[in-house]
């Protein structure tokens, strides 16, 4: 029996082309969609990405990406002005 999951909820054989389990609809693939979410979260860590800009996803309507991208800039515009600010301003008082 190749290409079968348990069902960890009622134990029952699926095949792991199933997203859900075909008795009760448990998430078979929980625990892989998980550390596939912790993997991607922590590539966008590592990008340097450690202020909370925001996030544009592909599950955004075309329509909206533009705003968010504007939305974005203006951000981290502020934030590296912020940030120029802060800095002078922490030399100026050394
Ligand atoms: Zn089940």
């Amino acid at each position: 029996m190749a290409n079968q999951i348990l069902c960890k909820n009622c134990k029952t054989w699926n095949s792991t082309e199933a997203e859900t389990c075909s008795s009760c609809g448990y998430e078979l693939h929980s625990e892989r969609i998980q550390r596939e979410e912790v993997s991607l979260q922590r590539a966008e860590t590592q990008k340097g990405w450690d202020v909370p800009v925001i996030k544009i996803k592909p599950s955004h309507p075309w329509y909206v990406r533009p705003f968010l991208y504007v939305a974005r800039a203006v951000q981290i515009a502020a934030l590296a002005i912020g940030g120029a600010l802060a800095w002078s301003a922490f030399w100026a008082s050394a």
